[in-house]
């Protein structure tokens, strides 16, 4: 059974203060933040330190990212109510959740079959509706192209072509991708059908993306 107690509660405030106060300040993203509970997310024993500014782990060698990073990215994407967004590695589903609570037409992609399944279910029982899909983010999702914005949550060691041909003008893709040996978060804004601005941003820490489906 899904329960939000007081003290999630409480602990969940907390921690939007705490993201508040390193920079988070975009009322609409920590709402969003606030309406989902993301000790749903994890497994039982993590309930204690859910509200934990940290990145903690959801099985197959994987993680649900760190609310500040969460926070820090969902801010950057600047989502407007019914655009269309494309979320690269759906892991647990929270990113997809928040997306949701600011009323983006979300699409998501994992290519941990078991995540995927876990994701798909615990987000219908919350009453979320994101198209989920198991596949590949290098490839992005043609079918449903062009997207207003692009957010990839694991770290790519370049930026994929598809995923930059799928983004529309004026859409904005954020992204954590390697520069040498070190991963920096990157904004990539499109401009028009032919020009694309590039932001390189501060150093960030991701699990890997990879090719292909497990
Ligand atoms: N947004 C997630 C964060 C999960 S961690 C959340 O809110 O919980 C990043 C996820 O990206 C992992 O689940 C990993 O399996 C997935 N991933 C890595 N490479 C991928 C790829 N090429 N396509 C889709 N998902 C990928």
């Amino acid at each position: 059974m899904l329960l939000d107690s007081l003290q999630h509660k409480g602990l969940r405030q907390r921690l939007l203060q705490s993201l508040y106060g390193k920079g988070v300040t975009d009322e609409r993203v920590l709402t969003a933040m606030g309406s989902v509970p993301r000790h749903f997310f994890l497994e039982s024993g993590l309930d204690k330190i859910a509200y934990d500014d940290k990145a903690l782990p959801i099985g197959v060698g994987q993680t649900i990212s760190q609310p500040y990073t969460v926070g820090w990215q969902t801010q950057l994407l600047s989502v407007a109510p019914g655009e269309k967004v494309l979320e690269i590695g759906t892991g647990s589903g929270y990113q997809a959740a928040v997306l949701c609570e600011l009323g983006a037409e979300v699409y998501s992609i994992e290519r941990q079959n078991a995540l995927h399944g876990r994701a798909k279910s615990l987000l219908a029982q919350m009453g979320y509706h994101p198209t989920l899909v198991y596949g590949d983010g290098f490839e992005g999702l043609h079918e449903h192209a062009p997207f207003a914005k692009i957010i990839v949550t694991c770290g790519a060691d370049h930026v994929p072509q598809p995923l930059l041909n799928q983004l529309a003008v004026k859409g904005r893709m954020v992204i954590p991708a390697k520069s040498g040996k070190t991963l920096y978060m990157f904004v990539f804004d499109r401009i028009s059908k032919t020009e694309i601005r590039q932001t390189k941003l501060k150093e960030c820490s991701f699990v890997p993306m990879l090719q292909g489906v497990s």
